[in-house]
């Protein structure tokens, strides 16, 4: 088949990429310059043992009303009737659901994707640290007796999953990251063995030219106009492009579902993250870490140090950045690590980028409900941990094999 993929982000090149381990001729339009210019530019690059980071999943993560009310949350306009407002009352509608069963059916669905992900993402990659800057085992720091008794529930919840963790006193933590702060004060550390972070820009470039090594033509600087149904392509400066099928990978920008008349409640949340060299490596962290109450997490990216953090949920582009949040980050990086990052390098890199968050917190990954047109986007908090397994289920589907994972959950229709 001759297949378009809209979108060179992590998830259009892995979907790309499997494609053409498929044997497909395949073309991916993206409308920046380079791949992963845009959410994948230097997110924080934590892969999912289980969801954790802001808005994760209902009922899984921080709880909404928890978020709100300390870990850095900034909502634009949530006056009743808002999109904001609307999409708010859905998520806690999810979560009050899932603490009502116990048994929490988003968490599980997302678990057994990111199980899927992870036992593919590695497959033909020799040396990841070099590909990827990989790391591997995270710990996640908690402040309050509160927060240690909300892990408490949430362990056995994942072990069913099948997820290795288990609480660490301090010491035992500091073993692990010996260049954790004395000054911060922090009761216990859930520790992933199997959780790990790495660089997914440049894992992204390795994905693509791999792909590109097996004959996929990735076009930059072309934005799609719109997405033909009949015949199915698309379309550049008034031009179509005829193909077999389109995969549309756009991350938050959901601009070109509404020309198909799919009208899908994503919400783009704005995050931050700040990106210094390491000034000490024995002050610096080993792997990552995610400092629960603060919803910020810091990895070592190779030879720099990246705390990611802050949730402008309903923001704009054009935003300006939020100066508190990002001083909070400087003062969360040298409280856990002082003296690990040179924070003022001019070589200091500040970002600031969007996720496309539904109200159950999971990807759109299926049939758009137009013949020959797919979807693979919006995928929260995860995209980077989740791209390896959403892309081979999408290359089954379109190959009209079966999944090797139930994706039902992720049918984009189900709004
Ligand atoms: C602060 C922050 C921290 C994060 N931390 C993590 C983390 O630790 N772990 C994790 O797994 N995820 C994390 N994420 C989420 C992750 O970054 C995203 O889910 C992921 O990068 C999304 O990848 P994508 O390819 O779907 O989207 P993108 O990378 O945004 O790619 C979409 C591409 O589509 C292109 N495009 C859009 N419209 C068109 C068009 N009409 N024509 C042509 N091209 C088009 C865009 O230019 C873009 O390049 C974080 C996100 C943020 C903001």
């Amino acid at each position: 088949m001759n297949i378009a993929i809209v979108g060179a982000g992590i998830t259009g090149i892995s979907t790309a990429l499997e494609f053409a381990r498929d044997g497909h001729q395949v073309t991916v339009y993206e409308q920046m310059n380079a791949a992963a210019e845009d959410a994948s530019f230097a997110p924080g690059g934590w892969l999912l043992p289980c969801a954790t980071q802001s808005l994760a999943t209902p009922g899984a993560g921080m709880p909404f009303k928890q978020l709100k009310s300390g870990a850095g949350l900034t909502q634009a306009s949530s006056m009743i009737g808002s999109p904001v407002w609307r999409w708010a009352r859905q998520w806690k509608k999810h979560e009050k659901n899932a603490s009502k069963h116990g048994n929490n059916a988003l968490l599980t669905s997302l678990s057994t994707l990111s199980a899927y992900s992870a036992s593919l993402r590695w497959q033909d990659c020799e040396d990841t640290d070099i590909a990827a800057e990989r790391k591997s085992g995270t710990l996640i720091m908690l402040r309050t007796p509160q927060e240690v008794a909300f892990w408490n529930q949430q362990l056995p919840l994942l072990e069913a999953q099948n997820v290795a963790c288990k609480m660490l006193p301090p010491p035992q933590a500091q073993a692990l990251e010996p260049g954790l702060g004395q000054e911060i004060t922090w009761l216990n550390a859930v520790y992933f063995p199997d959780g790990e972070s790495i660089n997914p820009r440049l894992w992204a470039q390795y994905l693509r030219l791999q792909a590109q090594e097996m004959g996929v033509a990735i076009r930059t600087g072309i934005q799609i106009q719109s997405i033909s149904k009949q015949p199915v392509g698309v379309e550049i400066t008034g031009t179509l492009q005829r193909h077999d099928a389109v995969v549309i990978c756009t991350g938050t920008n959901h601009r070109l579902l509404q020309n198909l008349q799919l009208n899908l409640p994503i919400m783009p949340t704005w995050g931050y993250s700040v990106t210094a060299p390491v000034r000490d490596g024995l002050q610096a962290p080993r792997s990552a870490i995610m400092d629960w109450a603060q919803q910020a997490t810091i990895s070592r990216v190779g030879q720099r140090v990246r705390i990611t953090a802050g949730l402008e949920l309903g923001s704009s582009a054009e935003a300006p950045q939020h100066t508190h949040t990002l001083q909070r980050m400087y003062r969360l990086l040298n409280d856990w690590f002082p003296g690990g990052a040179q924070l003022s390098s001019p070589q200091v890199q500040v970002w600031r980028g969007s996720r496309g968050h539904l109200p159950d917190g999971l990807p759109l990954t299926g049939p758009s409900g137009h013949h020959g047109i797919w979807l693979n986007l919006a995928h929260g908090s995860h995209g980077v941990s989740l791209a390896a397994g959403c892309a081979r289920a999408i290359a089954d589907m379109v190959a009209d094999r079966a999944t090797a994972i139930d994706m039902q959950a992720f049918h984009p229709l189900r709004f």
